[in-house]
């Protein structure tokens, strides 16, 4: 019960309304990964700066970290880490956050007139939990049944790593790729489920690196529970661990 806790402790500060986060109720928040929001929270100057002028001013500001820990940056190994650093996060770990980096989703007629679930399972996603900038990582089950229209297979990926490439929570991530699909899809009837390794619990804090998160999402269809038996049923979820 104790994000019932957390919840309990957020303050609204009478004069702007907004809610105020102790110390302490910001670690809960990280601790126990509650994620205020479906859409990822993004300042309205997002993209005013093009990718190498954040590429520079992200080096910059892992330099002072950097050198705020007291490591010397004239070692040869230690020189273009700055660097690096800012270059996967824009470009690989945070790509995500750029819309123009959204993967376009062609559809073809569904000729075969193939009207059960298609189930593609076990897609590989990493991703980085919004709390503590560390990986969480591991696999996606996508469901859907096709609308007259069906998307290549590949696509589905594209979508899953799309949204993974962003300071991301479990639950909101599930949601995300869910909500695409069915946008893209032209239907409500997909299911989701991502089952995630989580190094913040894994490497520092509870220190747990046995257990995993399961998140879901059910569209149309499948909140019927034959359905949705019969997904879990092909993703064989049971027997994955
Ligand atoms: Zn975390």
């Amino acid at each position: 019960m104790k994000r019932k806790e957390t919840l309990v402790n957020i303050q609204l500060n009478a004069e702007n309304n907004k809610i105020e986060l102790s110390d302490f109720v910001i670690d809960e928040m990280g601790n126990e990964h509650i994620s205020t929001s479906i859409d990822t929270p993004m300042r309205k100057d997002a993209f005013e700066k093009t990718d190498a002028q954040k590429i520079e001013a992200i080096e910059k500001h892992f330099t002072s970290i950097m050198e705020i820990l007291g490591l010397d940056l004239s070692d040869d190994s230690l020189r273009g880490t700055p660097k690096r650093v800012a270059k996967m996060y824009v470009q690989e770990f945070f790509g995500g956050l750029n819309p123009a980096n959204k993967p376009n989703a062609t559809l073809f007629d569904n000729k075969f007139g193939y009207h059960e679930m298609v189930v593609e399972k076990n897609i590989s996603f990493y991703s980085t939990c919004e709390h503590h900038f560390v990986p969480f990582a591991g696999k996606a089950h996508i469901a859907y049944i096709n609308n007259g229209q069906v998307i290549g297979l590949s696509k589905l990926n594209r979508i899953v790593k799309y949204f993974s490439k962003r300071p991301q929570v479990q639950e909101r991530l599930t949601i995300q790729i869910g909500k695409e699909l069915q946008r893209v899809l032209n239907t409500d009837d997909v299911a989701v489920i991502l089952d995630a390794k989580h190094l913040c619990v894994a490497s520092r804090g509870i220190e747990d690196d046995t257990s995993s998160t399961v998140t879901a999402f059910y569209g149309g269809a499948f909140n019927d529970e034959e359905k949705k038996n019969e997904y879990l049923k092909y993703i064989d979820f049971n027997t994955l661990h």
